[in-house]
């Protein structure tokens, strides 16, 4: 891969039409291109057999399929997490993280190297913006996810003897790659265009064509992002990082909340859910006497059952989170009883809620530990 080389990723059927037009070739040998990139999911130009050899010499000198240059790939519960640690041409590094369940596969993928928003809880935040990535590199993490979830499902690189609370019996292992969660590095929001831009590409029924469902973006808060994706086409999911119930504690933890105070982000999200008639996840991260104690689950009632979104209650749903534990952070996780606590407090309120099930921790995988050094 060279800096002149245009990765192949980047460019949706019509940008890949007008670059083999350029070459004199019909329309037609760009979309054979673009199914044994999104369809077949080749990574390598010899593997597009439909083509003439001259052409895929020309694409090999011209192309790149990807530019993301895996450093490291690391593996946890027995082979069924599977963490990624790619290097960006401009040398920074950013992390994707694939998790196989029963029955489904979903992948976590970057959207930025690093990230401006300082949440004080995440391992990203500490390494500050770097850079935005392309589409295609957003592309790029989610067909490698895609591959080494056919891989698993074939039996490659997992534990066979292995039992435990990840391991998945070979009957359910997934055979594609069933969700994807806009949740690693940086904020989507931020490099909005570009996200959208692989949403679209990954959801092309003649390409990828993955259902608009199975997307799933992961927002700090960004209120203009928010009412944006509400007119956008196609209904992926939207889930908004809350983590406190109260103006101060939120902005202790998340700077993003003085620009977008919880109110304005309530207000947004009930535009959003009676625009779209989608559900929308509320996110908590439980911190050990920071923001899990009962009075804050019951202000948490409160604040969703009295505000904004009172009437729409069950169009919500809360995720909790207990928190990964982040090096050089004086943050500690919730204890196990007060997780339990907290989320009988919600329930008990009428607040549709559940704890996220762990994958990961092993390998630093898990949410909030991504830190693109492997
Ligand atoms: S939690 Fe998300 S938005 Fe906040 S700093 Fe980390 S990556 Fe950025």
């Amino acid at each position: 891969m060279t800096d002149e080389q245009i990765n192949l990723y980047d460019l949706d059927l019509p940008g890949l039409t007008e670059l083999v037009a350029g070459w004199g070739e019909p329309a037609y040998r760009a979309r054979q291109i673009y199914r044994h990139l999104y369809v077949q999911n080749v990574v390598d130009f010899e593997a597009m057999t439909t083509l003439s050899k001259a052409l895929r010499e020309k694409l090999r000198r011209d192309c790149c399929i990807g530019n993301l240059e895996p450093v490291r790939l690391q593996q946890g519960d027995a082979g069924f997490t599977r963490k990624a640690l790619w290097k960006l041409p401009q040398g920074e590094t950013i992390e994707s993280v694939l998790m196989i369940y029963p029955g489904r596969a979903t992948v976590c993928v970057s959207s930025q190297a690093g990230c401006p928003m300082g949440c004080v809880f995440c391992a990203t935040a500490k390494l500050g913006f770097l850079r935005d990535l392309t589409a295609g590199q957003i592309v790029e993490q989610v067909l490698w996810a895609a591959r080494e979830t056919k891989a698993v499902a074939e039996g490659e690189g997992v534990d066979a003897l292995a039992n435990g609370a990840g391991v998945v019996a070979p009957e359910e292992r997934p055979s594609r790659l069933s969700n994807v969660v806009f949740m690693g590095m940086g904020e989507a929001f931020n490099n909005y265009d570009a996200w959208w831009d692989s949403v679209e590409r990954l959801h092309d029924p003649d390409g990828f064509n993955m259902g608009a469902r199975s997307f799933t973006v992961s927002t700090v808060g960004l209120v203009p992002g928010i009412r944006r994706l509400a007119k956008e086409s196609l209904p992926v999911n939207l889930a908004i990082s809350l983590h406190a119930p109260d103006d101060e504690l939120r902005s202790a933890l998340m700077p993003v909340n003085k620009a977008y105070p919880i109110q304005e982000l309530l207000q947004a999200t009930r535009e959003y859910a009676e625009e779209t008639h989608r559900r929308v996840s509320f996110e908590y991260v439980l911190l050990q006497e920071k923001n899990d104690a009962m009075e804050h689950a019951h202000a948490l009632v409160r604040l969703l059952r009295d505000g904004p979104l009172g009437d729409r209650i069950q169009w919500t749903h809360v995720n909790l989170i207990p928190w990964n534990p982040v090096p050089g952070t004086p943050l500690e996780r919730s204890h196990r009883k007060r997780v339990e606590a907290f989320q009988s407090i919600l329930r008990s309120g009428g607040i549709p809620c559940t704890t996220r099930m762990e994958r990961g921790t092993e390998i630093d995988a898990a949410c909030g530990q991504l830190a693109g050094q492997g």
